[in-house]
């Protein structure tokens, strides 16, 4: 394997990669068990500073090998599950396994994930290029993922050893974890699921997306490689019929955490009923711009939190709301136009590309985004396919969306924006609410009484003011949603009460 050690970039810290600091914990039931976190206690991991010429270099040399990437192959064949009774005896190893693994104390395995996060930062080139080559993740997009990974593990590790030192419950971990992450954040959303399970004494079988099963498998490899015991956390990759039916419904597994479709989670649900199921779904949101928004910014903003990662985010803005005369002027939408137009498409083997090709060719959904209008709609930015792979295409912005129509509430994934329009913040409110999901939300807009008149009526997890609606960062803006976004512990992944809710606890009491 290789080793890019010794051209691993020069790393500054970039300041504040979040303007602001959403009421996080204000707005979600804490219970009573809550844990106070400690500010300033946590750094986050710095993404890649690409100002300076030796990490300029050092992604330049990464680009060529993308193209032609094999990581993670031989586990990923390795894993290949062909039949129900290889599920049973999988998870009958796994639950041999946890009871030594959860003996072990608290703070040795917040040790090994503190050992993982190294490993990790090690290999950061390497999970780049497994992910932009599996999935077509670009660099611009993937090198965040990273430094997030990294973050879910260090600061679970603390986490835990905050709930260890507590001498009013006794924590105890729930035997055995299901993960199944997406394939659109395939380094992330894994490492963030799997670390939080493994931290508390729990034995993990992952199933990552079959789109994503390499960068899975390399991912989990670099676990082993840090220390975490092969037999706790186990990679499958089964078939999505019997045998995943199988393993999913598995009535040995306590917790399944799952990122997906709502309606995937519905699934689940039916397959396993008794599993707690903490789920991260779907979402449909909108950023409302009001006619006292910075323009220029809101453009800007709007443009990147619907068009990265070609849309396919769940915090991805699919709507913008203009309120008022931002519609009348006509301004902003010429200059939404020039912001989404400007946008370079390609592949993630080339450096200057901000907005790469969706998972697959798109399905009948996605394909109807692309290409259908509702009344009324009309093109600002008609998608066009860019090359005969099917999964490249221009970004797509359609005016004149009505409330309650089709586009209204419908989660594409794809790289595909409506713009409403509302005449008054009241309006652009209930249209911003008026989907079944809840998960991030944005305003721009520079007047105080806007702002705080929306941030008590929005409803969704995550809120976003004068800035874009993706890219939460861990222990900063801990990240879920409301309503059919989330499905399970309120709890919210990289916030101080995750990990809890992954245990079961009991407060002892004393006969006096
Ligand atoms: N946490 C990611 C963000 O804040 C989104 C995760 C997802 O799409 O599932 O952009």
């Amino acid at each position: 394997r290789r080793s890019f050690e010794e051209e691993a970039p020069v790393r500054h810290r970039m300041g504040d990669r979040a303007a602001e600091k959403p009421a996080d914990g204000s707005r979600i039931p804490l219970g009573s068990a809550a844990i106070p976190s400690t500010p300033g206690k946590f750094l986050n991991t710095p993404d890649t500073d690409m100002t300076t010429a030796a990490n300029q270099e050092w992604a330049r040399q990464l680009l060529p090998r993308i193209a032609d990437s094999t990581l993670g192959v031989v586990e990923a064949e390795a894993a290949r599950v062909d039949s129900e009774k290889e599920v049973h005896d999988i998870i009958s190893g796994a639950l041999r396994a946890q009871e030594a693994w959860a003996a072990r104390p608290m703070s040795e395995r917040a040790n090994l994930l503190r050992e993982c996060a190294r490993v990790l930062a090690e290999h950061r080139a390497e999970l780049l290029e497994v992910a932009a080559s599996e999935t077509g993740k670009t660099f611009e997009q993937g090198d965040p993922e990273v430094s997030e990974a990294i973050d879910f593990a260090l600061y679970y590790a603390d986490n835990a050893e905050d709930l260890a030192s507590r001498d009013d419950i006794v924590f105890e971990a729930r035997p055995l974890t299901l993960v199944t992450p997406p394939w659109n954040f395939p380094i992330a959303i894994p490492c963030g699921s799997i670390v939080s399970a493994l931290v508390t004494g729990s034995a993990v079988v992952v199933k990552p997306a079959p789109q994503a099963m390499r960068t899975g498998a390399y991912l989990v490899r670099l676990l082993h490689e840090a220390g975490i015991p092969e037999d706790v956390l186990r990679l499958v990759d089964v078939p999505e019929n019997e045998i995943g039916q199988a393993l999913i419904g598995d009535e040995r597994i306590d917790q399944i955490i799952l990122t997906g479709a709502y309606e995937t989670a519905k699934l689940f649900a039916r397959f396993n009923p008794l599993a707690k199921i903490k789920a991260e779904t779907s979402g449909k949101n909108a950023i409302i711009v009001t006619p006292h928004a910075d323009l220029d910014l809101a453009a800007y903003d709007v443009a990147h939190s619907a068009f990265g990662h070609a849309g396919q985010k769940c915090s991805a803005a699919s709507l913008v709301i203009t309120v008022g005369s931002v519609e009348r002027s006509r301004r902003f939408q010429s200059q939404l136009a020039d912001a989404v137009l400007s946008l370079r498409v390609g592949w993630p083997t080339d450096p200057t590309v901000e907005m790469g090709p969706v998972i697959e060719k798109p399905g009948e959904k996605l394909e109807r985004g692309l290409t259908v209008l509702g009344e009324g709609e009309k093109w600002l930015a008609k998608p066009e396919q860019l090359d005969e792979t099917g999964r490249l295409f221009s970004p797509g912005v359609r005016t004149g969306v009505k409330k309650g129509s089709e586009f209204h509430r419908t989660e594409y994934f794809g790289p595909i924006l409506g713009v409403m329009h509302a005449d008054t913040l009241d309006e652009a409110i209930e249209i911003q609410n008026g989907t079944d999901y809840g998960l991030t939300a944005g305003l721009h807009s520079l007047e105080p009484a806007e702002i705080a008149e929306w941030a008590s009526r929005v409803e969704a997890g995550n809120l976003y003011i004068n800035r874009g609606i993706t890219g939460a960062i861990v222990e900063r803006q801990s990240f879920g949603g409301w309503k059919r976004s989330a499905i399970g512990p309120t709890a919210k992944a990289g916030g101080p009460n995750y990990l809890m809710h992954l245990m079961v606890g009991s407060d002892p009491v004393e006969g006096e």
